[in-house]
């Protein structure tokens, strides 16, 4: 067999937001498709219509586009295997299952919900099979004149999957190598539903798979127990060639404790598990996104990628391209990985020093104009090169710098019991007259004048700096001291430092 053309898809579901493991999915068979030339298509698994949420198709497109994982074909961007949301390809579907009823694989059932929960209050653990299905109403069990009646009597039925008992089934998986299973364990899984006339999950899945060529399918942990069933479809319909090849992606587990990672993890601890900001249509509830919470996308993927994938080296920060080189599906873990929170900031900080001053500056440009200040962007772009170190996102910026565009109008406490001496203000008196005569106000030049006159005074440096940062600031902390009077300039520091003298004193 020649080597396929590599196309993956990503499949949702609209039934909400996009939950974060969902993003790792959808980057992992991007990456795959691109590092193999591939093709990643974008399908809408919306057959089950009493889950359809409206605003979720778009939402998901959206966070897509905001994290910069393109998609080849598909809802929204075309291609030449649509339409790609399966609620409009109802009739393939009914021409398939037919296919199967025709070939004896499938039979109809008319079982209602009742008689179901009858049967499983009679029998303990029961399954819809081998040993259960001659018991139940359907075109098994029963003459075919009758089922020809209830059909034409517009009964609603149910097309099952006619499962062989005493089979092995192999799924030949990249990251768990041969998962076997036995065909005993699986139950005639239902395919079709006449009341809507629409398809389960597992046929129109396995029939988009086909017919969109999908070379392989790498999806989350969670669909494994689907995959026999999937592997049984395939043969059924006599398409083992082109069965995709899987891969299950390990869960996203709990920061804290065992379990998933649950949207409560994220409630309880302060971090989203949604890439944007969701808002609820039925309950009105807001959640909060990656995005809205300051989050880089190229953090958020970085961050993802690692989460369950590791390249073997000490390597950690990757672009999206380098990603596109190094990652190796095979080389996934197959226990779960846990969603270290703290990680994903550490990220984002990492991802802030990497950016241009000029580009955090123009993040930071609206937040200090929201404060009421009018600054050139010179003069912001010279504080985030000051502060961007000390910060994981941009909005924790304003808090740390405020103060180099409004003057203190109070002075902590705390720092004031500690740091403003008995002479500090005749010591910052004669600070303001040494600054005062300095001409050149250059940072190395006042750091010169002010050094050697301490010394002079044979005062302690520590002691002038504290109460000079003080006055300054307001509070004890800041970058170097040379660095906000360069900035501040020559006036400013004056009128600062004679302020607190008055205050303080
Ligand atoms: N519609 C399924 C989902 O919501 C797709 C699972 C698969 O990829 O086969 O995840």
């Amino acid at each position: 067999m020649s080597e396929r053309k590599v196309r993956v898809r990503f499949a949702p579901s609209p039934t909400g937001a996009l939950h974060i493991g969902g993003v790792r999915t959808a980057l992992y068979n991007y990456l795959f498709a691109k590092q193999h030339g591939g093709d990643l298509v974008f399908r809408i698994e919306d057959t089950d219509s009493n889950r359809f949420v409206p605003g979720a198709e778009e939402y998901i497109i959206e966070s897509f586009k905001w994290l910069g994982i393109k998609f080849d074909e598909g809802v929204s961007f075309g291609g030449n295997y649509g339409p790609y949301r399966q609620s409009e390809r109802r009739d393939i579907y009914k021409k398939y299952v037919d296919q199967l009823l025709d070939a004896g694989k499938a039979y109809i059932a008319f079982d209602t919900p009742e008689e179901l929960d009858a049967k499983r209050a009679e029998i303990k653990n029961f399954q819809y099979d081998a040993h259960t299905r001659m018991q139940m109403r359907n075109s098994l069990a029963m003459p075919k004149e009758e089922v020809e009646a209830l059909i034409a009597d517009g009964k609603q039925y149910v097309v099952r999957f006619l499962i062989q008992p005493g089979e092995e089934i192999h799924v030949n998986d990249m990251i768990r190598g041969d998962v076997v299973i036995k065909s005993d364990i699986l139950d005639d899984k239902v395919l079709y539903k006449s009341a809507d006339e629409l398809p389960t999950y597992h046929l129109a899945n396995i029939v988009d798979d086909h017919l969109m060529e999908i070379s392989h399918v790498i999806r989350g942990e969670e669909w494994l127990p689907s995959a026999p069933l999937h592997v049984l479809l395939y043969r059924a319909f006599g398409w083992e060639d082109t069965m995709p090849r899987f891969a299950h992606l390990p869960l996203l587990l709990k920061p804290d404790g065992k379990g998933k990672l649950s949207k409560r993890d994220g409630d309880r601890l302060g971090f989203p598990v949604f890439p944007l900001e969701w808002h609820d249509p039925k309950t009105g509830d807001v959640s909060n996104g990656f995005r809205e919470s300051g989050y880089f996308p190229e953090a958020v993927i970085n961050f993802l990628a690692l989460l369950g994938w590791n390249p073997g080296t000490e390597q950690e920060l990757f672009s999206l391209q380098e990603l596109v080189e190094q990652f190796d599906i095979t080389k996934c873990s197959k226990a779960g990985a846990r969603f270290d929170y703290q990680k994903g900031i550490w990220f984002n900080h990492e991802y802030i020093l990497r950016k241009s001053n000029e580009e955090i500056a123009e993040l930071f440009a609206p937040i200090v104009a929201g404060n009421g200040v009018d600054e050139s962007m010179e003069r912001i772009t010279k504080v985030v090169s000051m502060m961007k170190d000390r910060v994981s996102f941009v909005k924790e910026l304003w808090p740390l710098c405020s103060f180099f565009f409004i003057a203190p109008t109070e002075y902590d406490e705390k720092t004031v019991r500690k740091r403003w001496k008995a002479d500090s203000a005749v010591v910052m008196g004669e600070l303001a007259d040494v600054i005062e005569g300095i001409d050149d106000f250059s940072l190395e030049n006042q750091e010169k004048v002010v050094l050697a006159w301490v010394e002079s005074k044979g005062y302690k440096l520590g002691d002038v700096m504290n109460a000079f940062r003080l006055a300054l600031v307001g509070i004890g902390k800041g970058p170097g001291m040379f660095d906000i009077t360069a900035f501040l300039g020559k006036e400013e520091t004056l009128k600062r430092l004679r302020k607190a003298i008055e205050v303080l004193k």
